[in-house]
């Protein structure tokens, strides 16, 4: 889909809020497309949720930890312009735990990884497009047919035909309030209500803790994740890196729970897991309010032609990296549809 080439009768200001997965394919889809697109973030850098922490000498994955390439056009848009060497297939070994402490192995399927860490895909999208990095958008005005968009501290920026918004929705949905578009925000009280949060935490430890498994799903009150990070191509580094997440309840449980103090107990949970009697070296934590999507309905992406906004994000498709993908390129192709 993504290397047709479509003659676009009116080209468009098309503005992306956001530059996860979602955001960068659909600017690149857009641009290919022959469209003028500005892709604007709050954060210092691209990723989103593909996110990783520098540590010494290496860094280490704290949000999304692999992803899987059902959908055939997947691989080759990453391949085409993130580059054949920004990710790579993670051989480890892949259990999850049964509720009577059994571990079983995933069902084969191959698993991808950016190299050297998750972010090396975005980064490599992110060149393709005009990105205005540390610029939150705070409000839409209607102009004419179309948009002006006003950054949160009241800098414009700029006129635009169209708005492609893909933030998680709580984001979505008070992005849209403020620009006193009730009537959309509304649609997201759903979704938003499905969002939830995860700590993750990082530890280094001097020797391998655990040599069963490189990744593992598993039956504990605390921990719902472990992965062993220094198994995945193109990492280096002294020791091992592993990168624990806590459940969804137990983060729901301890969302104001001091990060240092969060990264003892899962530590303390992994521990308790693993039966490895040593303690890590160095830990990081993280703690992300809007992590993933428990359901739903999912229709892959929104798309309000009177109104030139779309919604495009995992969180419309399957609440993954690669369902990120698929949100945008399906809304590509109905604005293209469109004309
Ligand atoms: C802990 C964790 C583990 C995960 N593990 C996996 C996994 O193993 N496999 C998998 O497939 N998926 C996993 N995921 C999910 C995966 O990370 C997401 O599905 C995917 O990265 C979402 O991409 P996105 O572009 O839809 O959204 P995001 O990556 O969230 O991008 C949205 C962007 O919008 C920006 N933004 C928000 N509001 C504004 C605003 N007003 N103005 C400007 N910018 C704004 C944000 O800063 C962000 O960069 C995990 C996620 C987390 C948090």
């Amino acid at each position: 889909m993504f290397n047709q080439t479509t003659d676009v009768t009116v080209i468009r200001r098309v503005a992306i809020v956001g530059s996860g997965l979602a955001g960068l394919t659909a600017a690149i889809l857009l641009q290919s497309h022959g469209h003028d697109v500005t892709v604007f973030e709050k954060s210092r850098g691209p990723g989103g949720r593909l996110a990783a922490k520098r540590v010494n000498g290496s860094s280490v994955d704290i949000g999304a930890q692999y992803f899987t390439a059902r959908n055939p056009d997947f691989l080759p848009f990453l391949a085409r312009y993130a580059g054949p060497d920004s990710f790579a297939k993670w051989h480890g070994r892949f259990g999850f735990q049964a509720p009577t402490g059994d571990w079983w192995a995933f069902p084969e399927e191959p698993r991808y990884v950016g190299q050297p860490r998750m972010t090396a895909i975005t980064r490599a999208l992110s060149v393709h497009v005009p990105v205005e990095a540390e610029t939150r958008v705070g409000k839409l005005a209607r102009r004419g047919d179309g948009w002006s968009l006003e950054a949160s501290g009241g800098r414009d920026l700029g006129e635009f035909h169209q708005v492609i918004i893909t933030a998680p929705p709580a984001q979505a949905r008070a992005l849209l309030a403020d620009s006193g578009l009730g009537f959309l925000a509304e649609q997201l009280n759903d979704a938003v209500s499905r969002v939830l949060p995860c700590w993750a935490v990082a530890a280094h430890f001097p020797e391998c803790p655990w040599p069963d498994h490189e990744g593992m799903r598993c039956q504990h009150p605390a921990l719902d994740w472990v992965a062993n990070n220094s198994s995945k191509p193109g990492r280096n580094g002294q020791g091992q890196w592993w990168v624990m997440h806590a459940s969804s309840a137990w983060s729901q449980q301890h969302l104001d729970t001091a990060p240092d103090r969060v990264a003892g107990k899962l530590v303390d949970a992994f521990r308790e897991l693993t039966g490895y009697p040593g303690m890590p070296d160095e830990m990081l934590s993280h703690r992300w309010l809007y992590a993933r999507s428990d359901g739903g309905g999912q229709p892959g992406h929104l798309w309000f032609e009177e109104n030139g906004i779309g919604l495009a994000g995992d969180w419309l498709s399957g609440g993954r990296v690669e369902g990120a993908f698929n949100s945008a390129t399906g809304l590509v192709q109905a604005m293209a549809s469109q004309g």
